[in-house]
């Protein structure tokens, strides 16, 4: 190494590019880049090495990576909504290929069966959102016709899903009935009815991220599907069963956020015909949307053009696959990441809550309420524990590496809510405390 003179050099770029490749573990071509705009903004050698190390951090940390979400929003959509315990396998997989018979097979069968043994559906299909299930079902089901929709249900979802816009891109026309507040069978049972009109659909939309109350009056499927025009339901959610039969006793009576919510197995035995739902939201899987109900009009969405634009790699369905026999096991509190953070026990959090003090050094056990997220079941809390610390430490906490930690803001505090955090977790989470607090 040089002396002083050395030492007020500029460093070369291609040594400048060598010298973060250890620390940062970028491509050496974007270090190169990282390196040629730190040395060209000149100073010493020093102001240089340390512009270009703190370049190469915001890069890094500008990428997708994994955190830790300690914001108490067990779905939380900025964060990929439900964390994922089940990743794709590295070899090759029978998705489209009969094993038995030795040639091509259907990329829908396996988890159209495990979706029929779980709800009563005849069928199901998957694709890769929620979104495309309802744009899917439209476009083969309805394209040229109408869709009655109450006005209550003309709902944005957010992320730019709204109703009217959705169905004015299936190519289906929205034919609003009843009112913002109230819709009855009567309002329906006017369009469907109507000799001048041509009712494809009768669609309800839950209202997912928004809650409607006092005078309000919507139809219940069970009366829709009394009007002899096929019914869907875009359940958003993705509950399977209302009656949750995968918590364990400890866990009843169940809460309003489980009960209250309408659930695929239901909707479909109330009879709908067909219904549209997430997979990341509270089934606890994969980015994906599914829709089961009837298998003939299952069949025409899987077979309609827009099906192979739609539809999913293995990557998801197999972690499909997988969440899906955890449910017809009914391991799914330990097998499926959403399930074991909504069924924790309150007195479980505080545990971990005070041995993350102790050992931090810092901060007090609070109670806190965490939320489902995710558009679901909005207002309904889930009780939770959290590291309360003063002052905002939220951004020492998310510049934490490797594993960024990701808290809240309450009253002037830092809150690190626990329930959304796995319990193979808190030594990372105690790193983190620990590193600020030097
Ligand atoms: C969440 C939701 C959607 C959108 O689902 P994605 O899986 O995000 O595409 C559509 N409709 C309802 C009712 C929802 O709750």
């Amino acid at each position: 190494m040089g002396g002083q003179s050395e030492h007020h050099r500029p460093p070369s770029v291609d040594s400048l590019a060598r010298a973060l490749a250890d620390s940062s573990g970028l491509p050496h071509s974007i270090l190169v880049d990282i390196a040629r705009s730190a040395v060209a903004e000149g100073g010493d050698r020093e102001t240089i090495e340390e512009r270009a190390e703190s370049i190469a951090r915001e890069f890094s940390g500008s990428l997708i990576g994994e955190v830790i979400n300690a914001t108490g929003v067990l779905l939380h959509t900025n964060l990929g909504r439900a964390p994922s315990a089940m990743g794709p396998p590295g070899r090759p997989v029978s998705i489209e290929y009969d094993k038995a018979a030795g040639r091509r097979g259907s990329r829908h069968d396996p988890i159209s069966k495990l979706v029929s043994l779980l709800t009563g559906a005849e069928a199901a299909v998957v694709v890769n959102n929620n979104a495309a299930a309802v744009l899917l079902a439209l476009a083969a089901l309805a394209e040229g016709r109408e869709v009655a929709v109450s006005r209550g249900e003309s709902v944005e979802i957010g992320g730019g899903f709204r109703v009217p816009d959705v169905m004015a891109r299936s190519g289906a026309r929205l034919v609003d009935v009843g009112t913002t507040n109230r819709t009855r069978l009567d309002d329906y049972r006017a369009v469907a009815v109507d000799p001048d009109r041509d009712i494809a659909l009768l669609m309800r939309v839950h209202s997912s991220n928004f809650e409607m109350t006092g005078f309000v009056e919507s139809t219940p499927v069970a009366e829709l599907v009394t009007l002899g025009v096929p019914v869907f339901v875009d359940l958003g959610s993705g509950l399977l069963d209302s009656n949750a039969p995968w918590l364990s006793a400890a866990l009843r009576p169940l809460p309003t956020w489980i009960s209250a919510e309408p659930a695929v197995k239901q909707t479909l035995d109330d009879g709908a015909d067909l219904v549209a739902f997430s997979g990341d939201k509270l089934l606890g899987g994969p980015q994906c949307g599914i829709l089961a109900g009837r298998a003939d009009l299952v069949e025409r969405c899987a077979s309609h053009p827009l099906m192979r634009a739609f539809r999913p790699g293995h990557h998801i369905l197999m972690p499909l696959q997988e969440t899906l026999l955890a449910y017809l096991r009914r391991d799914v509190t330990e097998r499926i990441p959403f399930w074991s953070m909504a069924s924790v026990a309150p007195e479980d959090l505080a545990a971990r809550a005070s041995v993350i003090v102790d050992a931090a050094g810092m901060g007090t056990v609070i109670r806190s309420d965490a939320v489902v997220g995710a558009g679901a079941a909005p207002g309904a809390t889930i009780e939770s524990r959290a590291v309360a610390i003063d002052g905002d430490i939220t951004g020492a906490l998310r510049g934490h590496t490797p594993i960024p930690v990701i808290a809240r803001i309450v009253d002037g505090r830092t809150v690190i809510d626990l329930r959304s955090v796995p319990a193979a977790d808190d030594p990372m989470l105690i790193e983190a405390l620990r590193a600020i607090r030097v």
